[in-house]
């Protein structure tokens, strides 16, 4: 094999090296992040959240409320147990007692609400789970499947490394160091091929003599105007 056609192989494999270094790259990201799964976390915490204030209010409500209905019962006992002689005293108990059953009543619509409250931020909690459940056995298989794919990956930037190692070895220092600066600044293009006598990455035609010597592919040519290697 020639020096041209060692380069081209040169910047096929780094290109691969390249593409696979870059999926490398996201399947480490992969193996270690799921925002998506971070985030429906953090959204049942708030619901979890949510719920736990409810259910607080919704207990502390219904002790309220046994606290009136004993009291009501309480003030009833009195009110009807025929003891109560001075109308006064009737009078401020059937006060006492109308006060404390509409207190009773307005805390009735309130525990209602609060029931539905409760009962529908429960309802989120259970949706919100088994959604996280199952995030999390999907995420279990990817796992699996990127972990498997992750040694692939390695494996082959492995063969292509060694591949690399060889080609460059084949290409003389100088030469080296040209394809490596085009390589620098255009990744995958430092060389171009000519088509119809002009540059094919550039597209500004070349010299007759110099297509001569590309072609011969004896020497190094650059495009005199983009100076990329000319493969010929
Ligand atoms: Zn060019």
């Amino acid at each position: 094999m020639n020096q041209i056609s060692n380069l081209r192989q040169l910047q096929i494999v780094d290109q691969q090296i390249a593409t696979n270094s870059g999926r490398l790259k996201e399947i480490v990201e992969l193996l270690a992040n799921d925002p998506a799964l971070d985030s429906i976390r953090a959204d049942l915490a708030r619901q979890q959240k949510l719920f736990d204030e409810h259910r607080g209010a919704l207990r502390e409500q219904e002790s309220k409320a046994s606290s009136l209905d004993y009291k009501i019962k309480e003030l009833e006992s009195r009110l009807y147990s025929g003891q109560m002689t001075n109308p006064k005293e009737l009078d401020g108990f059937l006060q006492d007692h109308a006060m404390h059953k509409r207190m009773r009543g307005d805390l009735d619509d309130q525990l209602l609400k609060q029931m539905e409250a409760t009962d529908s931020a429960r309802k989120e909690v259970e949706r919100i789970t088994q959604r996280v459940e199952e995030m999390e056995s999907a995420r279990a298989r990817q796992l699996d499947a990127i972990t498997k794919e992750r040694g692939e990956v390695e494996e082959r930037i492995r063969g292509l490394t060694q591949e690399q190692i060889s080609l460059r070895e084949s290409i003389i220092a100088p030469t080296r160091a040209i394809y490596d600066r085009l390589q620098k600044s255009n990744p995958g293009h430092a060389l171009a091929a000519i088509r119809a006598g002009a540059c094919d990455a550039c597209g500004v035609e070349v010299p007759r003599g110099l297509i001569a010597r590309a072609k011969q592919a004896e020497e190094i040519v650059l495009c005199p105007s983009c100076g990329r290697i000319l493969s010929g």
